[in-house]
């Protein structure tokens, strides 16, 4: 078998064919590191970014010895996000040790939770768009369970041309990552999705951020691999009423790659299936640039990890008070905060759905709190600085964090059209100065010399001087053609270098014509 990273590409059927005669199977399994500030069985910081192995321990690195014990920060985390996932919460679990050997980890064990979970059988609603077509509707997402481990170190295949292993002439190992507290949160088999089955992977895994994020237990930055995600696909002949064979992408990390990783394998079942061939159950990588899964390695469910329970940890067994207490401090679920926020801030469906879907919710949260008025707020995030931030790849917030652009701004700039100096077109050269880091939008309207005139002698002169040149129309405006004021209005605005505001313009010359 060649180790070169050049695979025939598999057969795929068309997506239209096997949504009509089979049903999809997911199963989606999610890895959250916590952000706490030590790791899950010991104190080495867990700050990402810092020179490979300065932040180990005897304990991360699994030298003889040395003993292990559990961050209280983590265990209330996990219960969190169980409780916020409406799971039960067991009332005495342990950890339990998987075995395997791989360099990235150290101790050739990680501890984890196998058959004794802390939180299991809960449940997340995620929006999907409407079977019907129109608008959305809701679908339950069954979760099995959410337990508690450790992550692994990370290797780095240095060599080869794809940075994978095969080809590679040496692997680097950085241990920091070692121990960092994961949860892993795994679905029951999603069915019945049908042809939706994309989209509700991709809004589960939305809902699942956009909730870990509320919670304030995570980074939850997929790019930087702080949320990750398995996929497990099936197919089902239409009327079959049992499981098809599953394969399981690993590490998709972002969300559009769930929702084109859960399509493509789809396909690839498909042309299996179609022609009389039988799935391997195997997991599969994902290629982001080319869209497609390659296979990667043969794994039945009986995997030998010779799970036993972890003798050096004393059993969690959180006392039901501490976990009603806890309960106590869930945040609202996201879904319920962006129906209420779109009320009170009075967008349309449509508006809302732009707003979420550029991650813009928190920073018009932060602006309207900062004096804005929703509507400006949408308007100046989502206008230029969006369209600059997507041309870089990035998001909005982020973006706008590395302008240094705040909510402050937006309510300046607010202000200074709502006291009137400035106009629309001002505002947005305004906004253009300040996003060059030119200053604030007082600063840059200073610098800038953007001022409305505020001078009534010169606007009433211009008027004036307009009238007079163009006897013909402002006759038509006597006669009560008032249609006719938008030309007068235009040769103002010119006279006055588009300075002068043209609702102030239209009144003058009404005022002075009839
Ligand atoms: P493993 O350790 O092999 O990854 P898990 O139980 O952790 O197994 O996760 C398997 C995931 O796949 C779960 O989300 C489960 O609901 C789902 N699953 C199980 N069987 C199937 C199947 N036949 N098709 C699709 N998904 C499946
Ligand atoms: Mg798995
Ligand atoms: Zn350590």
């Amino acid at each position: 078998m060649s180790t070169s990273t050049q695979r025939t590409t598999d057969a795929v059927l068309d997506y239209d064919d096997v949504v009509a005669a089979y049903d999809p199977v997911m199963g989606l399994e999610v890895h959250v590191e916590l952000h706490t500030n030590t790791k899950m069985f010991c104190g080495c910081p867990t700050a990402f970014g810092a020179e490979p192995n300065t932040q180990v321990c005897p304990v991360c690195l699994g030298l003889p010895g040395a003993l292990p014990v559990v961050n209280a920060v983590a265990v209330e985390s996990a219960i969190r996000i169980g409780l916020a996932l409406n799971c039960e919460i067991a009332s005495w679990c342990r950890f339990a040790r998987k075995n395997y050997f791989y360099p990235d980890m150290p101790k050739n064990f990680q501890t984890s939770q196998y058959d004794e979970p802390i939180a299991f059988n809960g449940w997340l609603d995620v929006e999907v768009p409407a079977e019907s077509g129109e608008g959305t509707e809701v679908f339950r997402v069954e979760i099995e369970r959410a337990h508690m481990e450790e992550d692994t170190g990370k290797s780095t295949h240095v060599g080869g041309a794809t940075g994978r292993i095969h080809g590679a002439t040496h692997s680097l190992v950085d241990y920091n990552r070692a121990g960092i507290p994961l949860i892993e949160i795994v679905t029951k088999p999603i069915l019945g999705a049908g042809e939706r089955a994309p989209e509700v992977a991709r809004a589960y895994v939305a809902g699942l951020r956009d909730l870990l994020k509320a919670l304030d237990v995570s980074d939850v930055r997929m790019e930087q691999g702080s949320m990750r995600c398995d996929v497990n696909l099936s197919l089902m002949p239409k009327g079959a009423d049992r499981f098809g064979t599953r394969s399981e992408t690993k590490n998709v990390n972002s969300l559009r790659s769930v929702e084109r990783a859960v399509r493509y394998e789809m396909c690839r079942h498909g042309a299996v299936l179609q022609g009389g061939g039988s799935i391997v159950q195997e997991t599969r990588h994902w290629h982001e640039d080319t869209g497609v899964t390659t296979s990667g390695r043969e794994k039945s469910d009986a995997d030998d990890y010779r799970y036993f329970p972890e003798p050096d940890l004393v059993p969690v067994a959180p006392p039901r008070e501490w976990v009603e207490q806890l309960r106590t401090t869930l945040p609202e679920p996201p879904a319920e905060r962006r129906k209420r926020l779109q009320s009170d801030w009075g967008f349309s469906d449509l508006e809302m759905r732009d707003v979420v879907n550029a991650g813009l919710v928190e920073l018009i949260q932060e602006t309207v709190v900062a004096g804005a008025s929703p509507a400006a707020a949408r308007k100046w995030w989502s206008g230029e600085i969006a369209r600059r931030a997507n041309a870089e790849g990035q998001d909005v917030p982020t973006y706008a964090a590395v302008l240094g652009v705040t909510p402050r701004h937006v309510v300046e700039l607010e202000s200074l059209v709502t006291s009137g100096r400035l106009n629309d077109s001002m505002a947005r050269q305004v906004w253009e100065g300040v996003l060059a880091g030119e200053g604030t939008p007082t600063e840059v309207s200073d610098a800038r010399g953007l001022e409305l005139v505020q001078d009534s002698g010169a606007l009433e002169a211009a008027v004036d001087e307009v009238i007079a040149a163009n006897p013909d129309i402002a006759d038509k405006i006597r006669d009560g053609k008032v249609q006719a004021v938008g030309a007068l209005i235009g040769q103002v605005m010119k006279t006055m270098k588009g300075q002068a505001d043209a609702s102030a313009v239209r009144e003058l010359i009404i005022a002075k014509l009839t």
